[in-house]
């Protein structure tokens, strides 16, 4: 049975998750007047977490982002995987880990009596067509001062590839366009896409450009939509400032920090019929900032690794701060 869960601070902050996809559905937290609001796009109920085309708030795995025509090369063998974009692999599949129920546990009291719950999925050999079982657990804390934590954790029981992420759709305002959001991003490369929108395993910088994002700008300035991923500058795997935004109405902010190497800026102009929380969401009404290992880094060595090997503990971290400005 699928179901919620929820975490709260003193202060008036809460967070919703899902077992189903390890998901965040919500978080509310103040504007600039002390009213808390709603900053995440979700879903009304826990089953309607099985049927999320879009991934909303979800934790995507094995492997984020595409994977060239599903394929990959590790230790001597060829693996093939799934196919469900187009020729390519997406988000670890068509049965991936954001719709299936985790088992969860908690809320527990965590380090410094912060509360926290943690959700668990084993991912048998073969499965989604990669090699090697895995067993993951997303821990999602939330501590003092608007930081959500979110702890990825995953070990293997035979070599290969790991890179899960967290799917959410932010809306600082709740609802309506998402266009007068200010974004920054602490990234002055992207990665080079062909007309699949797969990485060639180029980066380039992005000065002066519409994909630069240095300095605080409206996103959309010069681009109607988004769905790229930047290269953070200085990654050495702690956990640093990725992207700042800043919402001028509620004065609402959110810093992204994280462990990993890049971060997806994914902006989508939802159809009509799109299901969300009391009712259906249109246009740009959220966007993703998904921190994230490069999509298809099976295939590119002079990425960031994410192969996993038995004996290894691979951990990641992602931070959501909400502040106000
Ligand atoms: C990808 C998009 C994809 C979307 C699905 C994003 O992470 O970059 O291409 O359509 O997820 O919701």
């Amino acid at each position: 049975m699928a179901g919620f869960h929820t975490l709260q601070d003193e202060a008036g902050r809460s967070v919703r998750l899902s077992d189903v996809g390890a998901s965040l559905v919500s978080v509310q937290v103040p504007d600039r007047a002390g009213t808390p609001g709603e900053v995440i796009l979700g879903l009304d109920a826990p089953d309607d977490y099985l049927d999320n085309p879009h991934y909303l708030g979800a934790t995507v795995g094995r492997c984020a982002g595409r994977i060239r025509r599903g394929r990959f090369h590790l230790e001597g063998q060829d693996h093939q995987l799934p196919l469900n974009f187009g020729d390519h692999h997406l988000h670890g599949g068509p049965e991936g880990f954001s719709h299936r129920p985790w088992e969860t546990a908690g809320p527990v009291e965590g380090p410094d009596g912060i509360p926290e719950i943690t959700f668990t999925l084993h991912s048998p050999d073969g499965d989604q067509g990669y090699p090697g079982a895995v067993d993951v657990a997303v821990t999602y804390r939330l501590e003092p001062g608007g930081r959500l934590r979110i702890l990825f954790r995953g070990r293997a029981d035979a070599p290969t590839h790991l890179s899960l992420t967290n799917h959410a759709y932010f809306n600082l305002a709740g609802r309506g366009d998402v266009k007068e959001h200010r974004l920054r991003l602490g990234a002055s490369q992207v990665l080079l896409l062909d007309h699949d929108a797969i990485p060639t395993g180029e980066a380039v910088a992005v000065t002066g450009g519409p994909m630069d994002f240095t300095w605080a700008r409206p996103l959309f300035q010069e681009l109607p939509a988004y769905d790229h991923c930047f290269v953070l500058d200085g990654w050495d795997g702690s956990l640093r400032e990725a992207a700042r935004v800043e919402e001028p109405e509620t004065g609402r902010t959110l810093t992204v920090l994280t462990t990993f190497p890049g971060v997806q800026l994914y902006t989508p102009e939802f159809e009509e019929g799109t299901k969300g929380r009391g009712g259906d969401y249109l246009g740009r009404e959220g966007f993703c900032l998904e921190a994230q290992f490069l999509p298809d880094s099976p295939n590119h060595p002079h990425f960031p690794p994410t192969r996993l090997d038995p004996g290894e503990m691979w951990e990641q971290e992602t931070v959501y701060l909400f502040g106000v400005a």
